[in-house]
């Protein structure tokens, strides 16, 4: 992104902004740190500058991320807004099916505004701000809010450092550029609680997740040449555990974390009945955003995500069979 079209894009969006009243913001399903943290920074920004804000998402927000959400009554349900919106942010949403239920709720006629880092982007907006440079969606708000001229409070702070402190798996993927790390700096300037931070996201396990994580250990399995590792998640494991299916997110970084594995993948009983959600992570410049796009899914170079019909041993196959043709 060079330097005219960041302001291109916020002038654009910041004219918009100042001749409507009512917003609403949503991203995708399975919501995310970066999601989350970008949604929760917007809604405080809008609110402060007095306009009406609704945010609605497909899925319910991971317990590990409440501590941010401001109070009751700023989510509403997916299917009813609370007022007829005259502008939508799609943040962190590469295309119009990822808003998963949110996309019946949105207005013929209004006019979408697409913020996002993905490069499977669709560019489905009327104002399209995609930058893959990013490391998260709040590095791009962040640009947003400084260059509207927006005051940086601690809440705003806390809400877009959760963003990139989780996309950058804290600070440890190759997302982890030297701008992050002056933003992250930046917003603890700002009055981020970092540490609240670390201990909410990070350090608060429930017990029954690390049991969880001693039951998934054990479905973890080497392939091709030990370069593949994948780890699945049944109804069974999740069942038995009383973990809900949505704080999970955090077990697709075991598998790439053996050494010597090029791609992790993480298999999850999660959505409908008889569909296998696949998380994939890589490195040493094996690109899994390809793979996900093979099976309608999409993401980024090291990290990309899809869903497929079948049993987890069946969607297996699929997805191994697709890695080691691209190894
Ligand atoms: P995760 O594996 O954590 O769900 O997602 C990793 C990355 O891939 C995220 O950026 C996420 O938005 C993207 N992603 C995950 N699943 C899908 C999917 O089914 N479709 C698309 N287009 N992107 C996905
Ligand atoms: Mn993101």
């Amino acid at each position: 992104m060079t330097e005219t079209t960041a302001t291109i894009h916020i002038n654009e969006i910041i004219d918009i902004v100042k001749r409507y009243e009512r917003f609403f913001i949503t991203t995708h399903v399975r919501a995310d740190g970066d999601a989350i943290g970008s949604e929760v920074a917007l809604y405080h920004a809008l609110r402060g500058m007095g306009k009406s804000v609704s945010i609605a998402n497909d899925s319910p927000i991971p317990q590990i991320y409440k501590f941010i959400i401001p109070g009751e009554g700023i989510y509403v349900h997916p299917a009813l807004p609370k007022e007829r919106a005259e502008v939508v942010f799609a943040l962190d949403c590469p295309t119009l099916d990822r808003l998963g239920k949110t996309q019946g709720i949105i207005p013929k006629d209004a006019i979408i505004i697409n913020i996002d880092h993905h490069i499977s982007n669709e560019h489905f907006g009327k104002i399209n701000w995609v930058s893959e440079e990013m490391c998260a969606t709040g590095e791009i708000l962040l640009h947003l809010l400084k260059g509207g001229n927006i005051d940086i409070t601690p809440a705003m702070a806390t809400a877009l450092y959760v963003a990139i402190v989780t996309d950058t798996g804290r600070f440890t993927h190759s997302n982890t550029t030297p701008e992050a790390l002056r933003i992250a700096a930046f917003l603890i300037e700002r009055g981020a609680r970092h540490t609240e931070i670390s201990k909410q996201v990070y350090n608060t396990n429930p017990y029954n997740l690390i049991k969880l994580n001693a039951l998934a250990l054990n479905t973890i399995n080497l392939h091709a040449g030990n370069r593949i590792a994948t780890l699945w998640l049944t109804r069974k494991m999740l069942g038995e555990t009383g973990v809900n299916p949505i704080d999970t997110q955090e077990f697709a970084d075991i598998p790439i974390s053996i050494d010597g594995v090029i791609v992790g993948v993480l298999l999850r009983e999660m959505t409908e009945p008889n569909w296998i959600k696949i998380s994939l992570r890589s490195r040493n410049g094996f690109n899994v955003n390809n793979i996900a796009n093979k099976f309608g899914g999409g993401g980024h170079k090291y990290a990309a995500g899809c869903e497929i019909q079948g049993t987890i041993t069946e969607v297996q196959r699929l997805i191994l069979d697709e890695l080691e043709k691209a190894l």
